[in-house]
């Protein structure tokens, strides 16, 4: 379900689907946006009564997507609110097996980026926790995410080590 109150109109196809990364989902579904720069946006909280823009958004370099919002919406709460799942919110592709993120990109993370990373990462177990908790039965690809989730918090502390 995609409502557009601001009137814009979607884009012709290219954001159709989810062939868009997950940054292009979310901020589609969004009001109020505005990019602060090339990785970052602002937005109005879909969460919470939002009249001036307290979303901050970040995607990283594998295109995983940060939440903050100042008013303290939790990541499960706004992506909920925006129409997607926390799982929309991950990229699709996996890196390649033996070839590590920081191989790839080839500089260490810097500290604060890791926690958030990791946070985001156990948020995700979390509310599968919490939907095993209520009696839900977990998809094939939220037991793939799960193991990707625990992969990256196990990688975390070598990030961070540069
Ligand atoms: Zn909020």
């Amino acid at each position: 379900m995609v409502i557009h109150m601001n009137g814009r109109a979607g884009p012709p196809g290219s954001r159709a689907g989810s062939s868009g990364s997950p940054a292009e989902r979310l901020l589609d579904r969004l009001q109020g946006v505005k990019r602060t720069a090339p990785d970052r946006w602002l937005a109005r909280c879909p969460a919470h009564e939002d009249r001036h823009p307290s979303l901050s958004i970040r995607e990283l370099d594998d295109g995983m997507v940060l939440l903050r919002c100042w008013a303290g919406c939790e990541f499960g709460q706004i992506v909920t609110a925006a129409g997607l799942q926390p799982a929309d919110l991950f990229p699709q592709k996996t890196i390649p097996a033996g070839e590590t993120r920081r191989q790839r990109i080839g500089k260490p993370f810097p500290a604060a980026d890791i926690l958030a990373a990791v946070a985001n990462e156990a948020l995700i177990v979390g509310i599968a926790a919490r939907d095993l908790a209520q009696g839900a039965s977990l998809t094939e690809a939220d037991i793939a995410r799960l193991f990707t989730a625990s992969g990256r918090l196990m990688k975390a502390s070598g990030f961070a080590n540069g």
